[in-house]
């Protein structure tokens, strides 16, 4: 890669109109984003609305699997937005989904789910019959004679994500499957994610920590279908059609969101924007910049630390909106 320029403040009218002016695409990070666990954060239905009243295309791309798309189309309604479409949203139990067919496994095969109701619901939405996942014999203490323990030879895959239900049942249940047959049965991870911010200031683990503890256990890798995977991009811009040099991924975190936008060569090299109302911070950004660095000048950054460089940033999509309005 090549060396990336130091990123751009957005700091006036002229530069968030320039933005706008540059891309067709906008592909938005949720959480950390568009809203804070059940908040909607300020100003972000406005900044929306503006990008429709310009024609611009919008696609929500998160990391989350826990919930449908259908329920993301719920939520928003709930939190006062409108006119969001099922279509626009690309969640990784979605991208699981589409990764099974990508691999010749047809609508009707079994698949063990290692997940909250997210991913079975999109996979009985394709015409998948999920096993596992919110199974209640799951929520049972250790048992060896539970029958789940008991491999399905019909599985066609393991689909694992972020769960609140992770006990050990269902560690070994879903274990039984991924050693079965000489670990032929393929492993998909919604994705590499260690964890997220929580309410109250609280760190709470997220679905890579789960994806990782299984690929430990049973000893193999897995298929990454989130951000910021190249098979994630790939679907998406499969799915919609998107002129990859006319779009930008908007995200908080720099190792799932920027990583992803870069990797997949969005807006030429340019088309990343770091929103700071999520976890990243300023020094974390200045860090990366200018490593073993506490001033606040910002210098170019070494190596593989340039997929994690925005080419722009800014407060917030609120702090976004105000400019354009300025
Ligand atoms: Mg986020």
């Amino acid at each position: 890669m090549t060396v990336k320029s130091n990123p751009v403040c957005l700091s006036s009218r002229k530069d968030a109109e320039r933005v706008v002016e540059l891309f067709d695409n906008f592909l938005l990070d949720c959480d950390g984003v568009i809203w804070l666990s059940e908040t909607l954060i300020e100003g972000v239905a406005d900044f929306l609305r503006y990008l429709q009243l310009h024609k611009k295309n919008i696609a929500f791309v998160t990391n989350n699997s826990s919930k449908s798309r259908q329920s993301y189309v719920e939520k928003f309604r709930f939190l006062g937005i409108h006119g969001i479409e099922k279509e626009q949203i690309y969640t990784t139990g979605y991208s699981a989904v589409l990764e099974l067919r990508k691999m010749g496994i047809h609508p009707g095969s079994k698949i063990w789910v290692l997940g909250d109701s997210g991913i079975e619901d999109e996979l009985a939405d394709e015409g998948y019959i999920a096993l596992g996942g919110s199974n209640p014999l799951l929520d049972q203490p250790w048992n060896p004679k539970n029958p789940l323990l008991k491999v399905d030879p019909e599985v066609k895959a393991v689909i694992a994500g972020s769960t609140n239900d992770f006990n050990f049942m269902r560690i070994t249940t879903t274990l039984q499957y991924l050693v079965y047959d000489n670990k032929k049965i393929p492993y998909i991870g919604t994705n590499g994610d260690r964890n997220y911010p929580g309410p109250d200031g609280l760190t709470l683990p997220a679905g890579g920590s789960i994806v990782e503890y299984m690929s430990y256990c049973s000893n193999r890798p897995y298929i990454d279908v989130g951000k910021p995977s190249k098979t994630f991009a790939d679907v998406i811009f499969y799915d919609t059609n998107f002129d990859r040099s006319k779009s930008i991924m908007i995200g908080d975190t720099l190792s799932s969101d920027i990583k992803f936008g870069n990797d997949a060569d969005l807006g030429n090299g340019h088309g990343t924007m770091l929103v700071l109302s999520g976890v990243t911070t300023i020094n974390e950004l200045e860090q990366l910049i200018s490593p073993g660095s506490s001033s606040s000048h910002l210098h170019k950054a070494q190596g593989q630390d340039q997929a994690l460089i925005p080419q722009f940033f800014v407060d917030s999509l609120t702090k976004f909106y105000n400019l354009l309005q300025s």
